[in-house]
């Protein structure tokens, strides 16, 4: 059909909102930084209120708009719901229908066409340049969840307005506290509108290209200690795009993100609930799954004839005795939560003791696959 190639053309047009907007605030504020710090010295007032602003930004875009709204990990009761819809406005990076919208199709096509900044294209066509072009329009069947919320279809409808609203209302107070009306602009609107837009397009960009993979080498997301960091708590991002529905990213104790410590708080005070986690063992399986998929690729590389094939059988036969228990550990747990407690109260006890048996069995399984996997990885190849 000769509709092709106009809805193809289409798709490229230029979106020239997008363009000024950020052509123009990047350019004043290269301009108008070195003069302003010249001329006067900013006050601690204003450098506080302008990171205080940057962390609420950023993370009304990771626990609302990425979590909340995009992959529904949690819910929300309306004061919570308010604080993330007028900060991730503040922040400057569309409507939550787009945002979501845009970013369920990363998550369906990730790395492949259809994704709208997969980083197949390079680091700058994911990092900024896919936003220069007019996205495709919304499909609603993406959005069907979300589109009946009031608040959020006020907040599309009106966006442009909401936006320059609340940013007018966050600098004008910035202004009345400090007193400075040239620092509540360069440094409480331009700066800490290009931090929170840069630390954010890191996830795209970065937490596509430079980290480990421990969870599934199927997709190009990674883990980055560094980009956890500048992204306030995004950088587990091979473990997110793993495991999308859980409302953790940093799913270790020590693995740093606030989202999940905000998330877990607004639970804590009856104003979120139902938080989703993926069951643990799920989690083991997944790491099992990925680290054998590394094991057998060395295994590969190493040219040992006789040692890699039986080392090869080795991994095979450990991965699949750990993913049988865990798939047995897991059809318990299921049969378990779906039994009466008064009436089947026997069975559930013998549920409980074939549960701890497998986990015992699992336990033990991993020790020796952890052992194994340090014997395979210290493998150097046959040398001539
Ligand atoms: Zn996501
Ligand atoms: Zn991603």
């Amino acid at each position: 059909m000769d509709t092709a190639p106009a809805e193809k053309k289409a798709s490229w047009r230029p979106d020239w909102v997008a363009i000024i907007f950020i052509g123009a605030y990047h350019v004043l504020l290269a301009a108008l930084l070195p003069v302003y710090l010249a001329t006067q010295r900013p006050g601690s007032g204003l450098l506080i209120g302008s990171l205080v602003l940057v962390v609420l930004c950023l993370l009304a875009i990771t626990a609302g708009y990425h979590r909340l709204y995009a992959h529904r990990t949690y819910r929300v009761k309306r004061p919570a719901e308010w604080f993330m819809v007028f900060f991730g406005t503040l922040a400057t990076e569309g409507s939550i229908f787009r945002w979501a919208h845009d970013h369920r199709l990363h998550h369906r096509h990730v790395d492949k066409a259809g994704d709208p900044y997969g980083t197949d294209k390079g680091f700058w066509h994911s990092h900024l340049l896919w936003m220069l072009k007019e996205g495709a329009p919304i499909d609603p069947k993406y959005i069907s969840d979300l589109k009946d919320n009031r608040m959020l279809q006020l907040q599309d409808r009106y966006y442009g307005l909401w936006v320059t609203l609340v940013n007018v209302i966050v600098v004008a107070a910035l202004f009345l506290i400090t007193g400075d009306w040239l620092g509540a602009f360069v440094i409480g609107f331009l700066a800490r509108t290009f931090v929170v837009h840069h630390c954010t397009w890191f996830i795209n960009s970065l937490a596509h290209m430079w980290g480990s993979k421990p969870y599934s080498s199927e997709h190009s997301a990674v883990n980055n200690f560094i980009l956890a960091i500048l992204t306030l708590g995004e950088g587990y991002h091979n473990y997110h795009h793993t495991f999308a529905g859980d409302y953790r990213n940093g799913v270790r104790w020590y693995q740093f993100d606030p989202p999940k410590y905000l998330i877990w708080g607004l639970s804590k005070l009856g104003l979120a609930w139902d938080l989703k986690r993926t069951d643990p063992l799920m989690i083991k399986k997944k790491l099992v799954q990925a680290d054998r998929k590394l094991l057998l690729s060395h295994l590969k590389d190493l040219d040992l004839h006789d040692q890699a094939h039986a080392f090869s059988e080795a991994v095979e036969k450990l991965s699949e005795k750990i993913s049988g228990t865990i798939a047995s550990a897991k059809a318990v747990t299921d049969k378990y939560r779906s039994l009466d407690r008064r009436q089947h109260r026997s069975e559930l006890k013998e549920l409980r003791m074939r549960f701890r048996a497998l986990k015992q069995e699992i336990q033990q399984d991993l020790k020796t696959w952890r052992h194994l996997c340090r014997v395979v990885l210290s493998m150097q190849p046959a040398t001539a």
